[in-house]
């Protein structure tokens, strides 16, 4: 351990190539997707992502609050992110800050390239997407959660949209990044990935890295999108092979 001032700076790799939870830099954080998670929503789901977790509902296509929102040839997709008081260890405050409405924004926009809006003009499809538990990469968790809750409402749209954060760690390209490495790294760079095309739809990054990094990294990315797209598939298949979670109540 090195130290910064009053805080304590962790090895982010030992010397065995090894992050400080055991991975490997190629390597994601165990994620569990429990799909129709709540009776009250169109849609929901649940995504316990490494120490994240992250609850998604989706309501519509229904009436568009504020009236003028409303869009003549589309639905307007709302998406709201929040991120609980107590979803950190430092008191966080509650409410919306810039921060929740960046994320609400760009994961929103995302949306937009996948849905097939026109298909619901007048209308609103609104996502709701709650961090209960937070330690880095919540906006990612946020859209795996987000895509199951919208494809578990029936929304039609052209693909799931799997989602990381690669970043820079001890001068290396490491994928998934948890708070530590987040707080403490070189660089971070969330992206979501229409599998189907290939096509990135949110690409954010923080920090820096050279030309020869970014496109290490946006392999890597794209590597990780694709295999958490195979587990939000299978998350699918499991929902609606064992039938609504709780009954019908
Ligand atoms: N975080 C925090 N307090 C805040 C905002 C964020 O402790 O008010 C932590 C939280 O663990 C979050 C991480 O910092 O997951 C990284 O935040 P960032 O803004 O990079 O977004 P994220 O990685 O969650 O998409």
């Amino acid at each position: 351990m090195g130290s910064v001032g009053a805080k304590e700076v962790p090895v982010l790799l030992s010397p065995e190539g090894l992050r400080i939870d055991g991975r490997q830099l190629n390597e994601l954080r165990p994620i569990r997707i429990q799909v129709g998670a709540l009776h009250n929503a169109d849609g929901s789901a649940f995504v316990e992502w490494g120490a994240n977790k992250v609850m998604a509902a989706v309501y519509g296509p229904r009436e568009v609050h504020p009236r003028h929102l409303q869009q003549n040839n589309k639905a307007v997709i709302q998406c709201k992110y929040n991120m609980a008081a107590f979803a950190v260890d430092e008191r966080k405050r509650p409410g919306l800050d810039r921060r929740s409405q960046e994320i609400s924004k760009v994961i929103g926009e995302a949306f937009e390239s996948v849905v097939f809006a026109e298909e619901y003009p007048r209308t609103s499809i609104d996502i709701y997407i709650e961090v209960l538990q937070a330690n880095a990469g919540t906006r990612c968790a946020g859209l795996v959660a987000a895509s199951m809750a919208l494809a578990d409402a029936g929304i039609p749209m052209v693909d799931l949209l799997p989602a990381v954060a690669v970043g820079k760690i001890a001068g290396k390209i490491a994928l998934d990044l948890k708070k530590e490495e987040d707080n403490f790294g070189d660089a971070d760079l969330p992206m979501a990935l229409v599998p189907q095309s290939g096509r990135l739809v949110l690409l954010q990054m923080e920090g820096h890295m050279t030309e020869d990094e970014l496109s290490q990294s946006l392999e890597l990315g794209v590597q990780g999108c694709r295999e958490i797209y195979e587990k939000m598939k299978q998350a699918l298949r499991e929902r609606y092979a064992t039938g609504p979670i709780g009954g019908s109540a």
